[in-house]
């Protein structure tokens, strides 16, 4: 059995909290009030599942479905029964700062879904109106399905109105919930989720330029960004770089424009990557990170918010801090990891 008590440290947040000795990592974030995900606490769902970056734990009895041999060895754990045999870092973005407003499971009812490209589906959902919910603009929510398997969808809105959430959802065809927003699912239906979480939100303690950069659906919580900063009168240069493979990819470019008359601090650059001549895209082309590298070949007094794709934002990544000086501080992103990526 560990001794402990040990440390637990989950990135990208940075945030810690401690572990006693023989107590699952789970129990341990409860205990301490930290918002981490979890279903049954017994090792069948695999709805805490994530990625040990450094430590070794001890997994007490867990069923397979939730956890396999193989993915054990790649070095996922199920925190509901992983009791630390040393200080763990975890890889858990749904994990928050300290400060960060609770994490809450709350009832929602869908309101409108609006097809806004042929495999983009504008939805909103409308909290209980005494009891809003408080989140940072660019975190995200998990829709807990029926089977208990979770989503994670971004805030496309910023929080001015904490009962009513829009989210940007992209159909992948085969998809769990996908199928089913793009399938029977109609207004008036009820959802459960829970939230807030993340850490891709405004750095408001600095004044360094921003760049935004947002493949497909990954606008949502950069729309809700760009709407925090027009409300809270924020200054920052930013440009946006929005990537999509054809024009109507770009499923909200009207709004873009539209904020570009209110707010002279924003500039926006779409960029396409496969146009065909039916297009007639005269703007730029090829990877909407590589755009960012051509006008901005030293990024090393930027801020870069990304989100999207997850070969978007490794390339960005990867590339930003490596070919133009990127601080590794000054880039905050969510990857928009699917089952597909997992496997
Ligand atoms: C922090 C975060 C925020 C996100 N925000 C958004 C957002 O704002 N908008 C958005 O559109 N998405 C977002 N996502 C992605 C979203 O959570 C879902 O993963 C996505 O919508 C697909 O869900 P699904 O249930 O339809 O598909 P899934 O059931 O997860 O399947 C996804 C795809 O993989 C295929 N697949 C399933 N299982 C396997 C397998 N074993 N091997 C190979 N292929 C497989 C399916 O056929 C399908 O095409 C976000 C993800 C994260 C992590």
């Amino acid at each position: 059995m560990a001794a402990g008590p040990f440390r637990i440290t989950a990135q990208p947040s940075g945030r810690t909290f401690g572990a006693q000795g023989g107590e699952a990592i789970l129990a341990a974030a409860i205990r301490q009030g930290v918002g981490m995900p979890y279903g049954c606490r017994d090792g069948a769902c695999g709805s805490c599942k994530c990625r040990m970056l450094e430590g070794a734990v001890n997994h007490g009895p867990h069923q397979s479905q939730a956890l396999s041999a193989q993915e054990e060895a790649d070095g996922l754990i199920l925190p509901c029964c992983a009791v630390p045999a040393t200080d763990v870092v975890l890889e858990s973005p749904h994990i928050t700062d300290e400060g960060a407003f609770p994490v809450r499971k709350m009832a929602a009812r869908v309101i409108a879904l609006e097809r806004k490209a042929s495999d983009v589906t504008l939805m909103k959902i409308r909290l209980p109106a005494n009891d809003p919910l408080r989140y940072r603009a660019g975190q995200y929510i998990d829709i807990i399905l029926r089977d208990g398997f979770r989503r994670s969808y971004s805030m496309a809105n910023a929080p001015h109105d904490g009962a009513e959430l829009e989210l940007h959802i992209r159909h992948m065809p085969g998809g769990r919930f996908t199928d089913h927003v793009f399938g029977a699912m109609k207004e008036k239906d009820i959802l459960r989720v829970e939230g807030p979480f993340g850490s891709f939100y405004l750095r408001e303690d600095s004044d360094k330029p921003l760049i935004l950069l947002a493949s497909g659906t990954g606008l949502a919580p950069i729309k809700a960004l760009i709407e925090h900063m027009q409300r809270q009168g924020i200054r920052r240069q930013a440009t946006l770089y929005w990537g999509g493979r054809r024009l109507a990819d770009l499923y909200l470019d009207g709004w873009v424009r539209e904020r570009l008359a209110d707010m002279p601090q924003l500039r926006y650059v779409p960029v396409i990557s496969d146009a065909l001549a039916e297009d007639l895209w005269t703007g730029r082309t090829g990877f909407v990170h590589r755009a960012v590298m051509q006008d901005y070949p030293d990024l090393s007094g930027h801020q870069v918010y990304a989100c999207g794709a997850p070969v978007v934002i490794n390339a960005a990544r990867a590339e930003y801090s490596t070919r133009c000086k990127l601080p590794a501080n000054a880039f905050f992103a969510d990857s928009f990891i699917t089952q597909a990526d997992s496997h």
